[in-house]
């Protein structure tokens, strides 16, 4: 599996580094809320998995976790079909301070759309976190708060990015050789 890497772009060791800067920065910032609003870590499914996992534990608060489903590339396919949401929607998010946190920000689309409808539930706070970001208009655009990387506009794998669902339990992020695709 490892062989199907081309390069990595960011190794493990800076994920780690840079995750504990992103969390310590959340966790502040989560503590300098003025009131004592329920937290509500919205993930969305599949992708932030890894990130998730490795986020939460750095952060001391009580925090509920609410998941979210969203499907935009569907089997073998490199470019977002529009996202689709999967089930139901967090519901009881009223006047608390809500953190979607997803594993990339491509077209924008996906938080976008998670963002106007989470924001339908009137929640005290609403806020973003990314792992990455890639370099093009659309994601630079749209409204984030929380970016691990600025990365190319390349399509990669691994620590919870998959293609056609495979490679996600790499621990580096990377891109993948022609032949694995
Ligand atoms: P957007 O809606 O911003 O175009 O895309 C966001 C979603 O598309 C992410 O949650 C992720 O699941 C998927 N995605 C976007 N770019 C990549 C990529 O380079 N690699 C992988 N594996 N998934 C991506
Ligand atoms: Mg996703």
């Amino acid at each position: 599996m490892l062989t199907d890497i081309e390069t990595v772009l960011i190794p493990r060791q800076r994920i780690a580094h840079r995750l504990k800067e992103l969390s310590a920065q959340i966790a502040r910032d989560l503590d300098d809320l003025p009131d004592e609003a329920e937290i509500v870590l919205v993930p969305i499914l599949t992708g932030s998995i890894i990130f998730l996992a490795d986020l939460i534990r750095q952060l001391p608060q009580k925090i509920r976790i609410e998941v979210v489903t969203v499907a935009g590339y569907p089997g073998k396919s490199m470019t977002s079909r529009g996202p689709q949401i999967i089930g139901a929607l967090p519901d009881d998010l009223k006047d608390k301070h809500v953190l979607i946190v997803d594993d990339i920000l491509d077209s924008g689309g996906t938080l976008r759309l998670i963002r106007e409808k989470l924001a339908s539930r009137q929640p005290k706070s609403l806020r973003a976190c990314v792992l990455l970001r890639k370099q093009r208009q659309s994601a630079l655009d749209t409204p984030c708060e929380y970016v691990g990387f600025d990365i190319p506009d390349v399509f990669v794998v691994g620590y919870g990015l998959d293609y056609n669902n495979y490679y996600r339990n790499l621990p580096d992020i990377g891109t993948l050789r022609k032949e694995a695709l």
